[in-house]
């Protein structure tokens, strides 16, 4: 059995792999994988994937759920074409990788794109706070948890604008107010499902809004909403594993039950980073992330030590990202509190070797 820390395509609950892996080889008396989308046995699942999103985030009425392929980086693009307006401006924060990229993809469809809070002069370790929200833009666009450098907004940006965030690292890791923004966009692989569906959360006020003189069919919301996510092919077998993935969070508790198990995982290896001399974390404290702690050794000569002592305990998953380098536990709703503890034992072992 493999620890898998892992920043996507992730762990899922095993007994999630083990229903998908029965509905491979019959889903009423058909393989899931050769199954018509247009069937009303899929339709019922697209249907239940898409109110057990509603139910575990307790998504208010006048917002609708969309599956769609492409991944979060599609939805850069998507984002920008479907909220810009009039001005055509829009204010981004730019916390690392993720959130340059959707600036960059907006600026290529025509987005006046404002950069009014930024963490690029220390590196993307932190958070910005004293930011002030541009008035006179379209929209306002954040990304939620910085998957590669293992910041998190604690609070979100408080403003009457629409907001738009890219959720893919942390939705359903937490509880969030869904009535607080516009549009939220996540790729299935960090917290949902297998990769290959993409989830957007829609309020439908800003369908069919867009002043885009260049809107392709499949890139507006729109026409997903109205054909609720079957306007083509969508991933099925993506769509099915999410579906029974949200089934088997609801089953436990539900998003309060996993922000309480993620906490406990967080506060565990966090304790750990802070008391052991042989590490550091690697973001300012404050902003640290709950689903993807990063963290470095003290002294790096020792790194092959350390990295024989986890590997030899059954850990995968754990080098930080080739841009930033360290370490990086991604730790993902399935991710057990028992492989959390099988890391902060191989640490506390580090250590005591000295
Ligand atoms: C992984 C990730 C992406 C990219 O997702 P794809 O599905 O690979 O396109 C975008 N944003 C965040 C926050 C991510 O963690």
């Amino acid at each position: 059995m493999k620890h898998n820390f892992g920043a996507g395509p992730c762990i899922l609950p095993q007994e999630v792999f083990k229903e998908a892996a029965e509905a491979v080889l019959d889903f009423n008396g058909l393989s899931i994988l050769e199954v018509s989308h247009r069937h009303k046995d899929f339709v019922a699942v697209m249907d239940e994937a898409m109110d057990l999103v509603k139910k575990a985030l307790n998504v208010p009425s006048g917002y609708s759920i969309v599956y769609l392929q492409g991944g979060a980086t599609l939805g850069f693009t998507i984002a920008a074409l479907n909220m810009m307006r009039e001005t055509k401006k829009a204010g981004y924060i730019n916390t690392g990788t993720w959130a340059s990229g959707a600036i960059k993809e907006a600026k290529k469809v025509g987005v006046d794109v404002n950069v009014f809070a930024s963490s690029e002069d220390k590196n993307f370790t932190y958070i910005p706070k004293n930011y002030t929200i541009p008035s006179g833009v379209d929209y306002i666009h954040f990304t939620s948890n910085n998957t590669i450098y293992g910041t998190q907004f604690k609070s979100f940006p408080k403003t009457d604008l629409p907001l738009v965030c890219d959720m893919s690292s942390d939705i359903f890791s937490k509880e969030i107010n869904v009535a607080d923004f516009d549009l939220i966009y996540a790729g299935a692989q960090k917290n949902l499902g297998p990769a290959g569906a993409t989830l957007y959360i829609v309020k439908d006020e800003i369908l069919g809004k867009s002043t885009s003189p260049f809107l392709p069919t499949y890139l507006d919301l729109k026409q997903h909403v109205e054909k609720e996510s079957m306007y083509n092919t969508p991933p099925v077998f993506s769509v099915y594993v999410a579906m029974l993935n949200l089934r088997n969070l609801i089953a436990n508790g539900g998003v309060k039950a996993m922000e309480d198990r993620n906490n406990a995982k967080a506060t565990l290896l966090y304790n750990e980073i802070d008391s052991n001399p042989l590490f550091k974390g690697a973001v300012e404290t404050e902003d640290r992330s709950n689903m993807n702690v990063t963290f470095l050794l003290t002294d790096e000569s020792r790194a092959a030590e350390f990295d024989a002592m986890w590997k030899g305990a059954g850990i995968v998953g754990l080098p930080g990202h080739r841009s930033v380098g360290g370490y990086r536990a991604s730790m993902y709703n399935a991710l057990p509190l028992e492989s959390v503890q099988v890391l902060v034992d191989v640490m506390k072992e580090f250590a005591r070797k000295g």
